[in-house]
């Protein structure tokens, strides 16, 4: 961890925060989360008798300070070892629920080994998120206990979610549950089950889904914009991708005359506008697929996408847990998948290795000129860095990074500014011109 790194706040203004919650659960008394329309879920410190408290216990379980990895099991993919973590099995594969696959981001897989684990092995519930029904802009943490609510919580949310912050609702439950979140979210869940036997016990499986970045509120407001739609406070409900493969956004608003729907395809969307507003602790993010969980799951991209495609899921098997529920998935039909080789994995994340690579030159240049970056053990970068990037690749994740430290205020400390949903502010503290760049 950096040296001038010493409390949550520390994290939060020093731009390193992931926004996944897990501060708030170790320290609820004095640690809440709020929404930050530029920044992301960010977690504020409530001062006690005037000053602010110690907090040591939750800076224990940051992700944002750093990740460990403390080895690779005997038996995994050597040739993915490197640059990917453990990995077991690659399988690709399907929901075999059709709604929940067409509902899905993917092909559905989070969403059906999830209810895989509730229906056939008595999981008390799922922790995940979902857009929030008074404020469809946002998210919010929900323990689904039934088809419904999976169905009704399925899709990747390209805004801010910071499913960590209930992890007491696992902690406290019967018998165990399944976690659904972010490599970030998934990272902060294992560290603190070493630290938590309680929890530990109670957490029947992770599952992380593929993530190249967290855009901010602020990014949706710029769909919204690109779609039409200037009033937000109009808006009933938003969705990024799914309803197909990757499937459009789709915004519903209200009108006089009654609803009306607005898309944009997933290239407009995520490529023209969200992408470019990934908060700054995504640049310098080691784990992309989920390292620390049982199973995790993306897109398998290398696939030529069809019109009217229902979707399909990249699987890794992480660890022997997430081998034993996604066979037994399988066995019962929940859950259709097939073997693929170790290489599909790169074919189909040409782009997230890359950003591995990069992370090196990011993080080196960084440290070289003072600012606070995360640490990373037992993850290597440099050979990806070298082997993978280009000349111009490798200049620009090094030289091309003191340009971003000066468009993102990478030297100050930047405050939390809590966001009402119902009131939007025109005011960016992050410069429109470097957003529109995508610094
Ligand atoms: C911010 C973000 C970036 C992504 N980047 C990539 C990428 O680079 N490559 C790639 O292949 N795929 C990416 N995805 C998509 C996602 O990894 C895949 O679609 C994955 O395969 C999940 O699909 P599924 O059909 O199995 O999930 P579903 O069955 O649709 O379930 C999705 C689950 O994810 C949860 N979820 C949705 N949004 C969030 C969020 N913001 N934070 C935490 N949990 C969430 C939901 O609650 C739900 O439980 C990204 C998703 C997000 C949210
Ligand atoms: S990364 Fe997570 S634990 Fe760390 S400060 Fe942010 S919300 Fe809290
Ligand atoms: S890119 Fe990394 S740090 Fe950013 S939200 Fe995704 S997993 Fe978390």
């Amino acid at each position: 961890m950096s040296r001038r790194i010493r409390s949550i706040t520390d994290v939060a203004e020093r731009q390193l925060c992931t926004g996944c919650g897990a501060c708030a659960f170790v320290q609820p008394d004095v640690i809440r989360m709020v929404d930050d329309l530029d920044a992301g879920r960010r977690p504020v410190v409530d001062a006690v008798d005037g000053r602010e408290p110690s907090t040591a216990a939750a800076l224990a379980a940051c992700p944002g300070v750093g990740l460990r990895q403390t080895g690779l099991p005997a038996e995994h993919l050597e040739e993915l070892g490197g640059a990917w973590g453990p990995v077991l099995e690659v399988w690709e594969g399907v929901a075999a629920d059709d709604e929940l696959r067409h509902a899905a981001s993917s092909g559905g897989l989070a969403s059906a080994l999830a209810l895989h684990m509730i229906e056939r092995r008595g999981a008390h519930g799922v922790l995940h998120i979902r857009a929030r029904p008074d404020a469809p802009l946002l998210n919010e943490t929900v323990l689904s206990r039934t088809r419904e609510q999976l169905l009704a919580a399925a899709g990747s949310r390209y805004a801010p979610a910071s499913p960590c912050d209930r992890l007491d609702l696992i902690e406290e439950g019967p018998v165990p549950s399944v976690f659904i979140g972010k490599p970030c979210d998934v990272a902060a869940v294992a560290r603190l089950r070493e630290q938590r036997p309680a929890l530990d016990e109670r957490l029947g499986l992770t599952v992380a889904v593929f993530c190249a970045g967290t855009p901010t509120t602020r990014g949706t407001l710029e769909m919204l914009r690109s779609m039409g739609v200037e009033d937000p406070s109009q808006v009933e409900s938003v969705r990024y991708r799914g309803n197909g493969w990757p499937g459009d956004a789709e915004v519903v608003v209200r009108t006089p005359e009654g609803r009306r729907t607005h898309r944009l395809t997933y290239e407009q969307s995520w490529g023209e506008v969200l992408e470019r507003h990934r908060q700054w602790r995504c640049y310098v993010c080691v784990d992309h697929t989920g390292e620390f969980a049982d199973i995790a799951v993306g897109d398998p991209w290398y696939r030529e996408l069809g019109e009217g495609d229902p979707g399909r899921s990249l699987i890794l098997v992480r660890t022997e847990r997430g081998r034993e529920v996604l066979h037994e998935a399988m066995a019962a039909g929940t859950v259709r998948a097939e073997l693929v080789g170790p290489s599909t994995l790169p074919a189909s994340q040409p782009g997230l290795l890359r950003v591995r690579g990069a992370v090196w030159g990011r993080v080196t240049t960084s440290r070289l000129v003072g600012i606070p970056a995360p640490r990373f053990e037992g993850m290597p970068t440099f050979g990806v860095w070298w082997r993978e990037l280009t000349l111009r690749e490798k200049l620009r994740s090094t030289l091309g990074l003191l340009r971003r430290i000066r468009r993102r205020g990478l030297r100050r400390r930047r405050k939390v500014h809590p966001w009402d949903p119902g009131s939007p502010s025109p005011d960016s503290t992050i410069p429109a011109s470097a957003q529109r760049r995508g610094a």
